[in-house]
């Protein structure tokens, strides 16, 4: 189906922010307005919230997150980006593996069980997509997905 992509990066936004003023974390977006993008709307959406999920979890008081959608010719680029404690390298092959996390003993501490960038994963792949990270221990980490995108003919 096609739908609203900017509306929705806007919604998801909102029903973020709360958190991100509880734990006093920068939280920022940059949009497109106007960008009608095919595909599965529940979807995209759950991928968006596992990346901030992730984004917020593991970036301390006083860090920094960015939601951002872009569009170009025949992609959209959704990104999001923080200020975390970043992904080791050796780590950074596996983190998209079913329940695969980076320090088992956080588990106490974050209770996530690993499977959130399987799943997206699995959503960019139904949208014959891809996704990418970009990370630097204690600097923080990116998650980059790019989506192909033929904007509607009226
Ligand atoms: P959940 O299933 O609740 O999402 P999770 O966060 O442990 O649990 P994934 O979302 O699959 O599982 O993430 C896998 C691992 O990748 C995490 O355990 C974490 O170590 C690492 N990770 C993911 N996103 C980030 C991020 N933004 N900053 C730092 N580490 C991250």
């Amino acid at each position: 189906e096609y739908f609203d992509l900017s509306s929705l990066v806007h919604k998801i936004f909102d029903e973020f922010t709360p958190l991100c003023q509880k734990k006093d974390i920068e939280f920022l977006l940059d949009t497109k307005d106007n960008i009608i993008f095919y595909g599965n709307e529940f979807r995209i959406k759950q991928l968006i919230t596992i990346l901030l999920d992730n984004a917020i979890k593991y970036t301390g008081e006083e860090g920094k997150v960015e939601l951002k959608l872009e569009s170009h010719t025949s992609t959209v680029q959704l990104s999001v980006s923080d200020t975390g404690e970043g992904i080791p390298k050796e780590h950074i092959d596996k983190i998209f593996d079913r329940f695969y996390r980076v320090d088992k003993s956080r588990s106490r501490n974050h209770g996530g069980a690993g499977l959130g960038l399987a799943i997206a994963k699995c959503i960019v792949n139904e949208h014959k997509g891809n996704i990418n990270v970009s990370s630097v221990v204690s600097e923080g980490t990116k998650f980059t997905v790019s989506l192909p995108y033929k904007a509607p003919q009226n």
